[in-house]
């Protein structure tokens, strides 16, 4: 096969290689506990589903717009208004499969070769991915687990150059949990005003939040014509496999995703767009509640991992995952995760499956039962011991 060199230039998500690792365990007849892949253990909400499911009864089963459908973006606009406290107009939306293809897209209609863009580290390993697949420079900022994974501001100062076009930020963040400080974002859109950056604000977990408010960067001053917002339906409704997503963004930013989806997806499934508004307009008692549980779940997963010797927690503030250290054991945090998915069955990712700044940590995501949670504590602190 002759396959184009920038192929070469894409990297992976490793959750998805480790769960069909596990798979293939649990095929020979292996108990697994999951804690590897990064999606709500719940079923979506009904009433989205009888949305959905009256939407395709009303025809809406042809082609949409590729912005988006119109009375889906008003209900976006709305919302995002409401929640960022800014003027959003459906105009100002890009509806796409997912979330995803916001953050490939602003990379391909944004940033030439050549140019800088600064990624959180560790981060969602999609960033360093598509910065590298439309040869820019990708600079890492590092998320310091003394300052709760937040960064440096003095970091931020040494990342920024003259070629730097874009800063990608995501809180709640994947894969440690943090939020960043209101004085965080003030000196971030600082400094965007000041060296003319854009700013990609990566919210897909602003409603999984445990403390603190979300507070978005597009809300402060001059940031709203500087920020392509990206946020959808994946993990607020448990809706990863409907593919709903979509960006905030300048006017000009969201015409050039649209032609993108145009010569891509064409549009996003319009049945699943009608279901969207359901979920926005509709009770969010099922957020409140599938939130709850997942502070539960922090809590118990933070407690048992800081128990046992060699491992210490800290306690993150959103999304649905947790980032041990487990610097003082004796293996790397690859073979700890090697190890502990054969010796145990506790599927989960290294660090550094979210870059080389994971080093020295595991990714476990608890969206899992509290039950199962127990259960994968009491096998890790077996296999820990056995380390000795
Ligand atoms: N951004 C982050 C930080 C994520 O963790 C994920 C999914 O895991 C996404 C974006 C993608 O979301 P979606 O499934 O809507 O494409």
């Amino acid at each position: 096969m002759k396959i184009a060199e920038r192929m070469n230039r894409l990297g992976t998500e490793s959750a998805f290689e480790v769960l069909a690792k596990a798979k293939d365990l649990e095929a020979q007849g292996r108990n697994i506990v999951h804690l590897e892949i990064g999606q709500p253990d719940f079923q979506t909400p009904m009433n989205i589903c009888e949305a959905a499911y009256q939407a395709m009864k009303d025809g809406y089963t042809g082609y949409g717009p590729a912005a988006g459908l119109l009375e889906f973006r008003e209900v976006v606009a709305e919302h995002i208004s409401q929640t960022r406290g800014i003027q959003v107009h459906p105009d100002e939306v890009a509806v796409t499969p997912g979330a995803k293809p916001i953050l490939f897209f602003t990379l391909l209609a944004l940033v030439n070769k050549g140019d800088e863009v600064i990624y959180p580290a560790p981060g969602f390993p999609v960033y360093e991915s598509v910065i590298n697949f439309v040869k820019a420079k990708a600079v890492p900022l590092s998320l310091r687990e003394e300052v709760d994974f937040r960064f440096w501001i003095n970091d931020l100062v040494s990342a920024i150059s003259n070629r730097t076009k874009l800063l990608i930020l995501n809180f709640p963040q994947n894969p440690t949990g943090s939020l960043l400080k209101k004085e965080d974002l003030e000196t971030i859109a600082y400094l965007a005003n000041k060296y003319d950056f854009y700013v990609l604000s990566d919210e897909i977990y602003s409603r999984i939040l445990y403390e603190g408010e979300h507070k978005s960067i597009i809300s402060l001053p001059g940031m709203k014509s500087r920020t392509i917002l990206l946020d959808g339906h994946s993990k607020t409704y448990a809706m990863t496999g409907w593919r709903l997503g979509y960006g905030v963004a300048p006017k000009p930013i969201v015409e050039q995703i649209i032609q993108l989806m145009i010569n891509s997806n064409s549009c996003t499934c319009s049945f699943t767009q009608i279901a969207g508004i359901e979920a926005l307009k509709g009770p969010q008692d099922f957020v409140v509640q599938m939130v709850a549980e997942f502070k539960r779940r922090r809590d118990a997963i933070v407690a048992g991992l800081d128990a046992i010797e060699g491992i210490s927690c800290s306690k993150p503030q959103g999304a649905f995952y947790v980032f041990p250290n487990v610097k003082q054991l004796s293996l790397s945090c690859e073979h700890l995760a090697d190890y502990l998915l054969e010796e145990v069955g506790v599927a989960l990712l290294p660090g550094t499956a979210f870059g080389k700044f994971g080093d020295g940590y595991l990714r476990i995501s608890y969206a899992n039962s509290l039950d199962n949670i127990y259960e994968a504590l009491e096998r890790i602190q077996i296999a820990i011991k056995k380390l000795k």
